[in-house]
C-alpha cells in the first residue's frame, strides 16, 4: 500500500448517516465529532481523517495500521473494557471516516491540565487501567508505542479509554512492511515513532522494539500524572533525547508516593528487559503501588476521575 488506490474500500454506510452534534477534537490530519448515528440515537466519536493531508503527509500506512490493529481490538474475542472499540468506517471522495467509542469527559491531559496534578489515588486508577489495557494488547503481540495523557480517553463513567493506535505495530511484522520502521541507522534521531518527551531510548537508538517501550511510556505517565510534570524535559528535542539516552530525570522533593516512586524507577530504566513487567505483567500488577487494585473489578468500581 502506500498510494491512492490504498485509500479505497467498499463504502457501507455514508457520513449523512450521522448527526454532527460537536467537535470533540483535532488531530494533525483529522477532525473527531460528537455525533449521533439517525437510525439509532447512539452517540459515537467519529474521526474524520482529511485524505489529501494523509497523502501529503505519506500517513497512509499510519492510517491502515491504525485501522488493522482497532479493528482487531474491536472484535468479540479480541475487545477489551480499557480500549477505544471501532464500530465501522466509510469513506467518500475526501475523507476515511472512524466510528469509535465515545470518551466523553475527553483526554486526560485535558483532566490534567485542570487539575495541575492527579492525586495517589486518581493516579493507582489511571496506570491500573492503563496496565490492563497493556497487558491485553501485549498478549497479541501489539505494542502501542505512544502510550500519554492526550491518548488515554476518559468515558462519561470515569473509566479510561487507551487510544490512537497509528504508532501502534504487531511485532511480528516485518521491518519492510511499513516504510516509517526501515532499520534506523544507529544514533541518527531525527524520526522516530511516537512522541518526543515519552519515547523510549531503545526506539530513539534505532534498536529492537519490544513491549517494553510501552512499560517506559507508562512510568513517564505515572511521573506526569503525580507530578504534572514530564520526567524528561529540556528546551529543545535533542536535549530532552539526550535526557532519554542517559536516563536523567529526578523527583520533586514532594513527590506524594514512595511505591509510586519505586514503580518509576523499575519501569524507567534503559535495558528494555530490564523493566518491571518486561517477562510478564503479573510482576507489574504485583508491585506494591498496586497492592489495592482488585484487577478484575476495575471495569465495575467507581472511578475517583469524576
Ligand atoms: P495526531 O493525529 O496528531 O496523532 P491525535 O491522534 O490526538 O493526533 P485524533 O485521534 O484525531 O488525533 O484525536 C484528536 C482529539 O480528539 C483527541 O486529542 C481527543 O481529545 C479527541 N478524541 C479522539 N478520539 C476520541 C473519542 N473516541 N472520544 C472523544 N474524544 C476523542
Amino acid at each position: 500500500m502506500g498510494s491512492q488506490e490504498a485509500l479505497t474500500e467498499q463504502t457501507l454506510r455514508s457520513r449523512s448517516d450521522f448527526l454532527e452534534l460537536e467537535e470533540l477534537g483535532e488531530g494533525s490530519f483529522s477532525t473527531v465529532y460528537l455525533v449521533s448515528e439517525k437510525s439509532t440515537s447512539k452517540k459515537f466519536a467519529l474521526k474524520q481523517c482529511y485524505k489529501a493531508q494523509i497523502l501529503r503527509e505519506k500517513k497512509v500506512h499510519q492510517i491502515f495500521r491504525e485501522k488493522e490493529i482497532l479493528s482487531f481490538l474491536s472484535t468479540k474475542e479480541h475487545a477489551h473494557p480499557f480500549i477505544v472499540q471501532l464500530y465501522c468506517t466509510f469513506q467518500d471522495q475526501g475523507c476515511l471516516y472512524f466510528v469509535m467509542t465515545l470518551a466523553l469527559k475527553r483526554d486526560l491531559l485535558g483532566k490534567l491540565k485542570k487539575l495541575k496534578h492527579l492525586s495517589v489515588k486518581q493516579t493507582i486508577f489511571v496506570a491500573s487501567e492503563v496496565t490492563s489495557a497493556l497487558e491485553h494488547i501485549h498478549k497479541f503481540k501489539i505494542v502501542h508505542r505512544d502510550v500519554k495523557p492526550e491518548n488515554i480517553l476518559i468515558t462519561e463513567t470515569g473509566h479510561t479509554l487507551l487510544s490512537d493506535f497509528g504508532c501502534a505495530k504487531r511485532l511480528e511484522e516485518k521491518p519492510n512492511d511499513i516504510v516509517e520502521e526501515k532499520p534506523k541507522e544507529k544514533g541518527r534521531r531525527g524520526s522516530f515513532v511516537g512522541t518526543s518527551y515519552y519515547v523510549s531510548p531503545e526506539i530513539l537508538n534505532g534498536d529492537e522494539v519490544t513491549i517494553s517501550c510501552d512499560l517506559w511510556c507508562l512510568g513517564v505517565v505515572i511521573y506526569q500524572l503525580l507530578t504534572g510534570l514530564k520526567p524528561f524535559y529540556d528546551v529543545s528535542e535533542y536535549l530532552t533525547f539526550q535526557r532519554i539516552l542517559k536516563c536523567l530525570y529526578d523527583f520533586p522533593s514532594d513527590f506524594p508516593s514512595n511505591d509510586a516512586r519505586d514503580l518509576i524507577e523499575k519501569l524507567l530504566v534503559l535495558d528494555p528487559n530490564g523493566r518491571l513487567g518486561a517477562h510478564g505483567a503479573e510482576e507489574l500488577k504485583s508491585h506494591p503501588f498496586f497492592t489495592d487494585v482488585r484487577w478484575e473489578a476495575l471495569p465495575t468500581i467507581e472511578s475517583p476521575l469524576l
